[in-house]
């Protein structure tokens, strides 16, 4: 399904309201350039999920999980693949875990760079920068 935005709020509530169609066990996996709103977006899904604290990106940080809770989902878990060429050091962390945990959201920003490692499951969601404050983002489910 493709929706256009035109500001990070809408952004943020288009994330809000999707996250209400998750069930548990999804891989949220993001692609876009920097500054198309992918963090944008999982603040928006953060709130739809209940989830209390900020969710930060900062680049050192590999995967981060938060106490969520919506339904049977009680875990957002926020991957930042940005440094990374494959999703090698992904597995040895144990992220497969939280992709077959179905009490968990995954989301995974700069998903591209670890394709090697995405679930078949995996749901693609590509973020592209128009004119201006206007995105299209793209959900392939
Ligand atoms: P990414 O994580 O993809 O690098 P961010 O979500 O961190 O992107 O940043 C998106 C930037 O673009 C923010 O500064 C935000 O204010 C701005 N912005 C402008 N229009 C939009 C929009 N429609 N959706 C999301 N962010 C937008
Ligand atoms: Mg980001």
């Amino acid at each position: 399904m493709k929706y256009i935005t035109k500001s990070e709020k809408e952004t943020f509530e288009l994330s809000q309201k999707f996250a209400g169609k998750l069930a548990g066990g999804e891989v949220l996996c993001l692609i876009g350039d920097l500054g198309a709103g992918k963090t944008a977006f999982i603040k928006g899904l953060a709130k739809g999920l209940n989830v209390k604290n900020i969710i930060t990106s900062p680049t050192f940080v590999l995967l981060k999980p938060y106490l969520a809770k919506l339904k049977n989902i009680y875990k957002l878990v926020h991957i930042d693949a940005y440094r990374l060429d494959s999703g090698a050091e992904l597995d040895y962390i144990g992220a497969e875990e939280y992709f077959k945990d179905e009490n968990c959201v995954t989301v995974i920003e700069w998903a591209d760079k670890v394709r090697d490692v995405w679930p078949k499951k995996a749901i693609q969601i590509k973020f592209k920068i128009l004119k201006g404050d206007k995105r299209e983002i793209n959900i392939f489910n």
